[in-house]
């Protein structure tokens, strides 16, 4: 196992804070990835990890994904992450979140939080107790609320891009959408699409959830397991991870994937390429489901809705140039992304006359 010097080293991340309260039984990780652009946004991940080095790998990598989903939705913030070790159902405390608040208060902006997988927005408004350097606040509270219908909205304009590059065509009318997945997100991308006059076919393993959008949107029905085999134009993942992999890539006969899923491609060196060769055009995942980021991002200026959904138009415009690119350089659409994202970070390097001492820190980004 590397040592944490190594660990950082290998993918240039700047800092690494370990938070041991006693009192409060609070042992936590932040890491901040990358500065350069801005203060590090990312949240606060609450998970019962065996062992300290999974809990440093998983927030090493969820920190520098930031960097990337940042820079790439346009935003003047760099890439952080915290992991909480516990167990979300049972640890959680008043006193645990103020601790883990007055850690982030200790680093003085460099790093801001948000709620993730294990977190609420309960548990962020014990933090700002503590400090002001967190986002995610509930809307009463002056927050930005729930993300997701913004998040929908990117991804609904990402799509829009993607059908003008592979279809030629400005509107969704008339188009079949797969969606997988009815969560927050996903209902809310159904209820865009089905505006738009797209023909749906949905599924999801919650019969309530099928229910509702099925009567709302008159979408046809499939089982969880149908969705990659049915005819559509596109399929947007909005449930789980690593669905397009060595098994549905046969499957699937679409021309577009645009889906709010993190981590989409099981392997991205494996599946991105192998898209590009189908005729497949994808659409980035940490591109086009930016939404949610601009939309808490928003919070550190003071919380407006409206710009918040007009700033997540500008999804359309980078996943073109993600597209354009990804078609000049004959590259996978996912390099592409990385691409767009790395050339903003190093111009805005050069105009802030920063000098990055790493060889180039962003490239070879990976899921891993
Ligand atoms: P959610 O938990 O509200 O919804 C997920 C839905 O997927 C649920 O209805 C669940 O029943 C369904 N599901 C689970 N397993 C399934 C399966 N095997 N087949 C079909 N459906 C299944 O989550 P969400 O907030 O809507 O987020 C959806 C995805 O988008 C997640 O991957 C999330 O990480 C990602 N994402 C969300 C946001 C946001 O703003 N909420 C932002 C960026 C990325």
């Amino acid at each position: 196992m590397p040592t944490v010097f190594e660990a950082m080293e290998k993918r240039s991340h700047e800092e690494v804070v370990f938070c041991n309260d006693e009192n409060s039984g609070l042992k936590a990780i932040i890491a901040i990835h990358d500065t350069t652009i801005g203060p590090a946004l990312g949240g606060c991940r609450m998970y019962p990890y065996s062992t300290e080095g999974d809990a440093l790998r998983d927030v090493l990598r969820l920190a520098r994904g930031m960097t990337y989903k940042a820079a790439i939705a346009n935003l003047n913030l760099g890439g952080g992450k915290a992991v909480i070790i516990g167990n979300s159902k049972t640890d959680k405390s008043e006193l645990l979140f103020r601790s883990f608040g007055r850690f982030v208060e200790g680093l003085s902006g460099r790093y801001i939080t948000a709620e993730d997988v294990g977190t609420s927005v309960k548990d962020m408004e014990w933090v700002r107790m503590e400090t002001r350097y967190v986002t995610g606040i509930s809307r009463a509270l002056g927050g930005s609320g729930d993300p997701s219908p913004v998040t929908a909205y990117g991804v609904y304009v990402g799509m829009k891009a993607a059908v003008k590059k592979a279809l030629g065509r400005e509107s969704l009318a008339g188009l079949t959408v797969a969606v997988q997945g009815l969560g927050h997100v996903g209902y809310n991308l159904c209820k865009n699409l089905a505006k738009e006059g797209a023909r749906l076919i949905v599924t999801d393993v919650d019969r309530e959830a099928l229910k509702k959008v099925a009567e709302e949107f008159k979408a046809e029905v499939v089982e969880p397991d149908a969705i990659y085999d049915v005819d559509m134009d596109i399929y947007a993942p909005c449930a789980l991870g690593a669905t397009i992999n060595d098994d549905t890539l046969n499957r699937l006969k679409c021309s577009i994937i645009a889906g709010a899923a993190n981590n989409q491609l099981e392997t991205e060196s494996v599946h991105g390429p192998r898209l590009a060769e189908k005729g497949i055009l994808y659409a980035p995942d940490y591109a086009i489901n930016g939404g949610g980021l601009i939309n808490v991002a928003n919070e550190i200026e003071g919380y407006n809705r409206e710009r918040a959904f007009k700033q997540t138009e500008g999804i359309y415009d980078t996943l073109m140039s993600i597209f354009n690119l990804a078609e000049d350089e004959n590259v996978a659409t996912y390099i592409a992304a990385n691409r767009v994202a790395e050339q903003r970070m190093e111009a805005l390097a050069r105009l802030k006359n920063i000098y990055l001492p790493r060889q180039n820190p962003m490239q070879k980004r990976d899921h891993k």
